[in-house]
């Protein structure tokens, strides 16, 4: 082992002692590696343990999870946010059972080709369940890489991506490559944080580039985001007698949930009501609910609730045409909605 590389066994002894014990650190199967990983993107790990526990309950086996209708699957998301993930879990569980005959592939380049799982992803499955020398690199990986190896260019750069899984599939240990990706996870999440990274306890100060440096708190280098598009939407409760109309969203973002009635870049009761007509739906305006906000990745709705009774009910042809459903409060409770619908939803069940 060249002098280089001898930050990996103080990685490596530093995990043994230091890991969390985390449910998913106790299996190497690799369905529910791959949940976990999944659920992992975008969410924190406290946040994940719970969801983690009911997901594998409710569905055990990747067979059950490409059995269940895609409704199930998304209400045992519910909360989770990011539904495309639930959305491609599931189509990539029907590829493996109709495509593998129920069992997951091993190999990076066949994990690759499902649905919903990319670079880091397919890493992670591939070394955790299968114990294949790939790295899994993702935000916490680049974080503790660009620091380590002294990488001051956009780690998001194609090229610097592979500069960095290069210099990591040289550097896991033979037989070892759960363990090591794995520990620099652990390391990303825990002492290489971002900002202000715990540098005085971190097993890997004395082999740091950053450290030597004293830059390790501006690192690693990241394009500037556009902050997400702010936008209006009026969030409308169509009431009739004791239910309430609800739409499946076929827009891209939060697909396959139901929402209440949502327009756009709508800022007034009198916006709202002409926007139902135009649906075809006759209102009575009843009241003005208050306010909401919801984060996406790339926009914000600034929500504000209005509840309209119907004139008249609407029809089967409405219905279908609109993927909409009429519910009571029971069935309003069972349906998926996503986080965003949450002040609203709260609102009409206690109308229902
Ligand atoms: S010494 Fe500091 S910057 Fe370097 S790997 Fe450890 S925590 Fe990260």
């Amino acid at each position: 082992m060249t002098p280089r590389n001898e930050w990996i066994p103080a990685l490596l002894c530093w995990y043994e002692t230091a890991k969390r014990d985390l449910p998913w650190r106790r299996t190497g199967d690799p369905y529910a590696v791959w949940i976990s990983e999944i659920m992992l993107q975008q969410t924190r790990v406290e946040a994940v343990i719970a969801y983690y526990r009911r997901f594998l309950k409710a569905f055990p086996t990747i067979q059950a999870l490409a059995d269940a209708p895609q409704e199930t699957v998304l209400k045992a998301w519910e909360g989770l946010g990011y539904y495309s993930r639930a959305r491609n879990m599931h189509k990539a569980a029907k590829m493996i059972c109709d495509s593998y005959g129920g069992v997951f592939p091993g190999s990076y380049a066949e994990l690759r080709k499902l649905p919903g799982i990319g670079g880091y992803t397919a890493g992670a499955i591939a070394s955790i369940a299968f114990g294949k020398p790939v790295p899994a690199v993702d935000g916490n990986v680049k974080r503790v890489a660009s620091r380590l190896f002294g990488i001051r260019e956009n780690v998001n750069r194609p090229a610097v991506i592979r500069v960095i899984r290069g210099a990591l599939t040289g550097a896991i240990p033979d037989g070892q490559a759960a363990l090591f990706n794995q520990a620099l996870m652990e390391l990303g999440a825990t002492v290489c944080i971002p900002h202000t990274p715990h540098c005085e306890t971190c097993p890997l100060a004395g082999y740091c580039d950053a450290y030597a440096a004293g830059d390790a708190d501006s690192l690693p280098v990241i394009d500037r985001k556009k902050p997400p598009r702010e936008v209006s939407v009026a969030v409308c409760l169509i009431t009739h007698h004791n239910a309430v109309l609800v739409f499946k969203r076929r827009e891209r973002l939060l697909q396959g949930l139901y929402v209440f009635g949502l327009a756009e870049d709508i800022t007034d009761t009198a916006g709202a009501q002409n926007h139902l007509a135009e649906r075809g739906l006759k209102t009575r305006f009843i009241a003005d609910l208050g306010n909401a906000r919801h984060v996406f990745t790339h926009r914000v709705w600034n929500m504000t609730i209005y509840r309209f009774e119907l004139l008249k009910s609407p029809g089967a042809a409405f219905l279908r045409e609109n993927d909409a459903l009429l519910v009571e409060k029971k069935q309003l409770k069972a349906l998926p909605l996503p986080v965003a619908m949450k002040a609203a939803k709260e609102a009409a069940l206690k109308i229902l």
